[in-house]
């Protein structure tokens, strides 16, 4: 990472400026970031917003977090990029880098060296989060979506390290928390599954809705954010509880949309539903019925989509699938 002006974030202090990276693909683009380091050595937290750049509420919470340290009473590191896909903020892209039309939330880890979204990826995890103890990237709700207040993380084949990554998700006040099954490893694509797959600790927090900053979820990033930190001892103070029922999930399904029409949903997100259970309909410009929405199996509900209009095969919600019977 090269920072501007040069000499920023080293020793404890405060650096509020631009960075870029060495990739020549990425030439030219400078990423706001803010750093500070505390007089006391400790752990380093990365946090990033704004891969899908309307989603609004995430990219708030990273900038209200910045006036949440101070060097005097941070214990180690905290490094903040705030909008992580530059070139779509004016254009208001969804999902997609539209220099090179791909997903950066499904590009990682990435590549030096290959296409924009790429050279990226592997640039803010083995450049920008090289040192990170836990990364941290936060998500919600883009210009048709709504997200219910959820938390993921990647599973392994080595039980400390789950445990270790499932306890970091539990620092948010969640509807529900999904942990990917081991076998994604193998393909990644969010920054969680190839942090994982090298061993390093991730997780990545959902909130938010339809491009609006919204306070509720504001809050749920920022107080996950503050929690991890206090459970790394980088701060004092105790955790904040959770008010949420936080039900863990072991595997997620995307349902798609049957027929292309207008989507009416009979169900809310992180809501609870059964096997079999109608949760839309889709109907054609007349009003008729074209087609039915119904559960895959038991699970609840993570996000859907709030815009009606729908090809055949978009996909409408995701349903989170229990992990485990949760206390009552
Ligand atoms: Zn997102």
């Amino acid at each position: 990472v090269k920072r501007h002006p040069p000499g920023g974030g080293v020793g404890p202090g405060v650096f509020r400026g631009k960075i870029s990276f060495d990739d020549p693909v990425l030439h030219g683009w400078r990423w706001p970031c803010f750093e500070v380091t505390g007089t006391r050595p400790g752990p380093h937290l990365c946090v990033m917003a704004g891969v899908h750049v309307n989603e609004v509420s995430s990219i708030e919470a990273a900038i209200r977090l910045q006036a949440c340290f101070a060097p005097e009473t941070l214990r180690g590191s905290v490094s903040i990029l705030p909008i992580v896909n530059l070139p779509a903020l004016y254009q208001y892209t969804q999902y997609d880098c539209p220099i090179d039309g791909r997903n950066i939330n499904f590009t990682f880890p990435g590549q030096p060296g290959g296409t924009f979204s790429e050279a990226l990826c592997h640039a803010l995890l083995f450049d920008w989060a090289r040192e990170a103890t836990v990364h941290m990237d936060l998500h919600g709700g883009d210009l048709r979506e709504r997200v219910s207040h959820f938390v993921m993380y990647q599973r392994s084949r080595a039980a400390a390290d789950d445990q270790r990554r499932e306890a970091l998700a539990h620092a948010f006040d969640a509807d529900l928390i999904v942990g990917f099954k081991p076998s994604l490893m193998s393909s990644p694509g969010r920054a969680i599954t190839a942090l994982a797959a090298v061993g390093r600790d991730a997780v990545m927090s959902e909130a938010g809705s339809n491009g609006v900053v919204d306070e509720n979820a504001v809050h749920f990033h920022v107080g996950g954010v503050l929690n991890v930190a206090r459970s790394l001892g980088m701060i004092d103070g105790p955790p904040s509880a959770a008010a949420r029922r936080q039900v863990v999930c072991g595997e997620y399904l995307w349902v798609e949309c049957p027929a292309e029409g207008l989507v009416r949903l009979f169900v809310e997100v992180g809501q609870p539903v059964a096997a079999g259970q109608l949760l839309g309909v889709v109907r054609n410009p007349f009003g008729a019925e074209v087609g039915r929405i119904q559960a895959p199996a038991d699970g609840h509900v993570l996000w859907c989509v709030t815009h009606p209009v729908l090809r055949a095969r978009d996909f409408v919600l995701g349903l989170g699938l229990e992990a485990r019977p949760t206390p009552r």
